[in-house]
């Protein structure tokens, strides 16, 4: 409120100074919205999507092929852990933001210089740790993408944006913290003019519960990646120095300070849900009883599922969480992500998982396809959905969209 006094102070002053009217004031070529930070109530919806310059649109078709922002299909490009290239309504923007490097580099084929100069409308970012968020305030600062994510995700991301030379305005919606407004809350941010709002749910990063062992959980047993670590192994001290100074982004381990954010997008009568953790949500007490009536009661329900399979639950309850979100949920499509090599050890690699995840999803009453992704292969192997497929007409067997669950 001061600030924009503030800036009234100084309008006026230019006008008195200029001597005349409105014609003489400095062109304005951001509006306020995309200086300030603030929650969603103060958000102005961005408009339709900019032309992009020629060299953006060469880099687009040479990195993601022919046409990438199609509004007649939705198209998504894995660029490892949670993060994705997104395209739906003739928009271009990320989900997460973070090159997998550190031990490694080079093990997926797209730098974050080189998605920043995709000049992506906006980051969403599920949670603040590194492996989801560290590259957000370069990326941002570099392409002028408006931030979407808890309040210290902003915050850590201006701080980032002050090392970026020739840094670029963007502005950083704030969704809340780890206590507000809390898990199972929902709230919806009209991202865009032209595309329905977008459902925000607030729910948990996955953890490793002692108490599930004593239960009689069991921690998931697999047999991780080794060679792709060697073959890609980093040597450049300043990556390394980088990503230490990255390890303890948001908290650290535990649960985020800036929350933990699952975020459904719709157009047409597609939907699509991402959700770059799973905490647990199969503790029968009120925050859990919200998470599934949010996850359940999407509008819509939701056809593509994007789900972290790979968390700290795997180290006490094996796959029961993932399996928890997908049985709630109950798209029609389900993909995996955060289960690459992009950690010894915890990135176990695709593989170490698939026949495991196949056999839990096949317990399900409602089993949804499975498109299981695989790395290397399939970072930047564009899935692509028509938006009129007349498959996104039917409700997803067993949602709560499905009418015979309403009988
Ligand atoms: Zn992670």
């Amino acid at each position: 409120m001061k600030q924009s006094k503030r800036a009234g102070w100084f309008v006026a002053l230019l006008m008195m100074l200029g001597g005349c009217g409105e014609s003489t004031l400095p062109a304005v070529d951001q509006p306020e919205r995309a200086r300030a930070d603030g929650d969603i109530a103060h958000w102005q919806p961005l408009p339709l999507a900019p032309v992009p310059a020629p060299e953006v649109q060469a880099l687009r078709e040479q990195l993601l092929g022919a046409d990438p922002t199609d509004p007649r299909a939705v198209k998504l490009w894995w660029v490892g852990v949670s993060s994705f290239i997104a395209s739906m309504g003739g928009h271009l923007f990320l989900l997460d933001a973070w090159e997998p490097i550190g031990i490694q580099a080079g093990y997926v084929p797209i730098t974050r210089a080189q998605l920043a100069d995709l000049k992506p409308e906006a980051i969403l970012i599920g949670h603040g740790h590194f492996d989801h968020a560290a590259d957000a305030g370069e990326i941002a600062a570099r392409s002028g993408a408006v931030l979407v994510g808890g309040d210290s995700v902003c915050a850590k991301a201006r701080e980032r944006a002050q090392q970026v030379e020739n840094a670029q305005n963007f502005a950083c919606v704030s969704l809340g913290n780890q206590n507000t407004p809390g898990a199972g809350s929902v709230q919806q941010i009209q991202l865009w003019s032209d595309m329905p709002p977008i459902t925000v749910i607030q729910h948990l990063h996955s953890a490793a519960d002692p108490g599930d062992l004593l239960a009689g959980g069991r921690p998931l047993l697999y047999v991780p990646e080794v060679l792709s670590y060697l073959q890609h192994l980093n040597t450049d001290p300043r990556v390394t120095l980088r990503f230490l100074g990255s390890l303890a982004d948001d908290g650290g381990v535990g649960e985020p300070q800036g929350g933990t954010w699952a975020y459904h997008l719709r157009i047409g009568d597609f939907s699509l849900l991402w959700h770059d953790s799973a905490g647990a949500l199969g503790e029968d007490n009120a925050t859990a009883q919200r998470m599934r009536q949010a996850f359940a009661d999407l509008p819509g329900c939701v056809d593509v599922q994007l789900g972290a399979l790979v968390g700290f639950g795997l180290l006490t309850s094996g796959l029961r969480d993932p399996l928890a979100y997908v049985d709630v949920v109950r798209p029609h499509v389900t993909l995996p992500n955060h289960h690459d090599a992009w950690l010894p050890l915890l990135g176990g690699g695709a593989a170490a998982y698939e026949g495991q995840w196949r056999a839990a999803l096949a317990t399900l009453v409602y089993p949804p396809e499975l498109d299981y992704l695989r790395d290397p292969q399939d970072y930047l192997r564009a899935r692509v959905y028509a938006v009129d497929d007349p498959r996104w007409k039917i409700p997803p067997p067993g949602s709560r969209c499905d009418p015979a669950q309403n009988v």
